[in-house]
């Protein structure tokens, strides 16, 4: 799938650092999910190259914090525009080494291009202050300086969009950063950097470090463990981010976390149901259920339940299954064969506490069948099973039944975690009592999709620390100094 690229200079196979392409001492496969098949290697960095990134990028900031900001900027502008005009090939590469259909996978280059280009606008806007004295011979100002060398550890599931909220504000802040894409998905990552380069990116600015999933742990322990790197910024699974958390300890790093999700999506039976439909079908079949503000369990209430899960059941039926780069294709494969084994055992086990399949199941019947999950709603669901505990991560629907708001309530937030939420009704009243209500850092009301540059993406509880797009993403990779002049 990669032959046919209409830039072939955008396929990198090695890492970057200090503006060099490095080959590294050994090699990793990157695979199709949709075929097993190999596409490139790439790379396979280690502790030493890590250490070498981070001296780049540290030598690197110097220069680039004297930038003004309206420089940095222009940088980033440019990037902005060359991912946009690369959208095609960029899509076609995450397509191949993620499986998500095309055109879904473009739509994730212009969704990822989108915070390069808010960025590039906030860096403008990052103001000090003055405070008001409270002694007529001191005066108080507050300066807002970058906070130093930045890394990012960033998942498979939006292999450009989960790079370019991390980094742009860093890079707008006036920060160099070390990336570590996802050993399924470097090759995406390698190509921005590669364009990043193109705008003008100056050397040890932007580096990247690629590796498989046992160098992976090594790259980590160095960023995590050194004292140069000063802010830590991790999508992934809560289980790593608390790995990385007690690696951070010892060195007081800054961090900003995004971890799993386990999104209720509540239909009140005053909601529109169509629109109920509609909203589930994207919040949770995008990308074949595997991202953290998926719909997880969806709570319908009594008088609409079974309208709705035979609603949902006739549109998840109609998901075209399939390799990305077919024509019409909806839904992709799954990751690997451990999420596949995750989403059947989450089935396995609610069918035998009582559930239903209403539609789905199984795995594709056929010779695509090995990767690909059929899109499944389940039906009487209940709190016993594990799919109301854990994140699926895969193209499956449990519908709970409910009776009152205040139960649905309870149970909505009766997880350890709290990313996205969402929940449909007519009712003003009640939009803002469950909008309240929910212990959730994001609440999509009558919406399925909640997620653009300009708004604070976050969670609560478990779901991680810290906000990533919005004015408030650029907070992060800044720190305060104050400055009390005497003796005026
Ligand atoms: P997922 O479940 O989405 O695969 P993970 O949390 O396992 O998420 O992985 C997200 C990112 O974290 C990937 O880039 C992966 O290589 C990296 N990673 C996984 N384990 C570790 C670790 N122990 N130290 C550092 N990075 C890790």
């Amino acid at each position: 799938p990669l032959a046919l690229l209409a830039d072939p200079s955008l396929l990198k196979t090695d890492a970057l650092i200090n503006g060099e392409w490095v080959a590294g001492s050994s090699r990793f496969d990157v695979t199709d999910p949709a075929t097993g098949l190999k596409l490139a290697d790439v790379a396979r960095l280690g502790a030493t190259e890590t250490e070498a990134a981070i001296a780049a990028a540290n030598a690197a900031w110097p220069a680039w914090r004297a930038k003004t900001a309206k420089e940095r900027a222009a940088i980033l502008q440019k990037w902005n525009a060359l991912l946009v005009q690369h959208a095609e090939d960029l899509g076609r590469i995450m397509t191949a080494e993620q499986g998500k259909p095309l055109p879904e996978a473009k739509g994730e280059v212009v969704y990822g291009a989108s915070f390069v280009e808010w960025f590039a606008e906030e860096a403008k806007r990052v103001y000090g202050e003055t405070i008001p004295t409270t002694d007529g011979n001191k005066r108080f100002l507050v300066l807002k300086q970058p906070i130093g060398v930045c890394a990012a550890i960033t998942p498979w599931n939006f292999p450009i969009a989960m790079i370019t909220r991390k980094v742009a504000p860093a890079l707008a802040a006036g920060c160099p950063v070390v990336i570590k894409p996802a050993e399924q998905t470097p090759l995406s990552a390698l190509a921005c950097a590669e364009l990043a380069q193109r705008a003008g990116m100056p050397p040890g600015v932007l580096n990247i470090l690629t590796g498989d999933a046992d160098s992976s742990i090594a790259i980590g322990k160095v960023l995590c463990e050194s004292d140069v790197v000063r802010h830590l910024s991790f999508t992934g699974s809560t289980e790593v981010g608390r790995i990385l958390m007690k690696q951070c300890a010892p060195t007081i790093k800054k961090l900003g976390l995004e971890l799993g999700g386990n999104a209720p999506f509540i239909v009140f039976d005053d909601a529109d149901i169509d629109s109920a439909v509609e909203g589930a079908m994207v919040s949770k079949y995008r990308n074949a259920g595997q991202t953290c503000v998926c719909a997880n369990r969806l709570y319908v209430q009594d008088a609409v339940y079974d309208q709705f899960v035979e609603k949902l059941a006739a549109k998840a039926g109609a998901i075209k299954v399939g390799n990305g780069f077919e024509a019409g294709v909806t839904q992709g494969p799954l990751i690997d064969e451990q999420a596949l084994a995750k989403v059947e055992s989450h089935v396995a086990d609610a069918v035998s506490k009582g559930a239903t399949v209403v539609v789905g199941g199984s795995r594709l019947a056929g010779p695509l069948g090995e990767r690909f999950y059929t899109p499944t709603v389940l039906a009487n669901v209940t709190s016993e099973m594990l799919c109301a505990r854990e994140e699926t991560f895969g193209p499956v629907a449990p519908v709970f039944r409910f009776k009152t708001e205040a139960e649905v309530i309870e149970m909505a937030n009766a997880t350890e975690f709290g990313l996205a939420s969402y929940f449909f009704s007519r009712d003003i009243g009640r939009i803002f009592r469950v909008g309240e209500a929910l212990e959730y850092g994001m609440v999509g009301i009558n919406t399925g999709l909640i997620s653009v540059a300009e708004v604070p993406f976050g969670g609560v509880k478990q779901s991680g620390l810290g906000r990533e797009g919005s004015h408030h993403g650029i907070d992060d990779y800044i720190e305060l100094k104050y400055l009390c002049l005497g003796d005026i």
